[in-house]
């Protein structure tokens, strides 16, 4: 039977150390994310958005906890894969958005956008590149330079170029908080879209309740956990 998760995490948590203090930036986080779901992650600054979503997508390992991703185990209680296992499994199962676009300025669009591929190229995927160009606006932009375009084009390169290797989890921090309200509902529906037509799971970080109400279902974080809502309080227990 095909796994019909991208992710499940049991007990995150992720413990940084500044001298004697100890930050639990991620407090025994449990979540699951279906296979072709959007989910948003809001949540004040600091509550562990980043974190979160840097150890879902295998760029951080947590410091205790279970994770499994499409199926395979990532980290099971102090053990992790071989770095080249992650490796393996960022390139083949992930791609990243983040809110710095990291273009390269003296590279046209174009390049830029099939920039993995230097690294690595799954077999014909250089097939869709024009596909998604267009799909993303941005195929009469190819051969201008990122400074030649504007910043709701600079993430829509950016997007592209996560998007070459045919991921099946588009990550995404903040990808709208270098741009305006008008440029920032484009990529909300965009990667709409990308969830609904290609089946792409999506997970995305945002400060924008617009854009966070456009995926399927929000997980808001407090203090590193998962918030559910005012426990509930019955009047005749004290509470008003
Ligand atoms: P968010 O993305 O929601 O703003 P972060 O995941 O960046 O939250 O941070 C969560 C908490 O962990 C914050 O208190 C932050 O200061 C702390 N933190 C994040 N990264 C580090 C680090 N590398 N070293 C120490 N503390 C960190
Ligand atoms: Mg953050």
């Amino acid at each position: 039977m095909p796994n019909t998760f991208s992710i499940e995490a049991h007990d995150l948590k992720k413990i940084y150390r500044r001298g004697s203090e100890e930050i639990p930036a991620v407090n025994d986080v449990s979540l699951s994310i279906g296979q072709g779901e959007f989910v948003s992650f809001v949540g004040p600054s600091g509550s562990g958005k980043t974190t979160l979503i840097n150890i879902l997508g295998c760029l951080d390992n947590p410091s205790s906890g279970r994770l499994r991703v499409d199926g395979r185990d990532i980290f099971t209680e102090g053990r992790t894969l071989s770095e080249a296992d992650l490796t393996r499994i960022r390139r083949d199962l992930f791609g990243y958005v983040f809110q710095k676009f990291y273009l390269i300025p003296t590279l046209t669009v174009l390049e830029n956008v099939v920039l993995p591929f230097t690294f690595y190229k799954k077999p014909g995927a250089e097939k869709g590149v024009d596909e998604i160009l267009k799909m993303l606006g941005i195929d009469h932009r190819k051969n201008h330079l990122p400074g030649q375009i504007s910043g709701g084009e600079m993430q829509r390169v950016a997007i592209a170029r996560a998007l070459v290797n045919k991921p099946r989890i588009l990550l995404a921090d903040e990808p709208t908080g270098n741009l305006d309200t008008r440029r920032s509902s484009e990529i909300g529906l965009l990667l709409r879209e990308l969830n609904k037509w290609e089946g792409l799971t999506v997970i995305l970080v945002t400060h924008n309740p617009n854009l966070a109400q456009m995926a399927n279902r929000s997980v808001e974080l407090r203090d590193g956990m998962v918030y559910t809502g005012p426990e509930a309080c019955k009047p005749d227990e004290g509470c008003a």
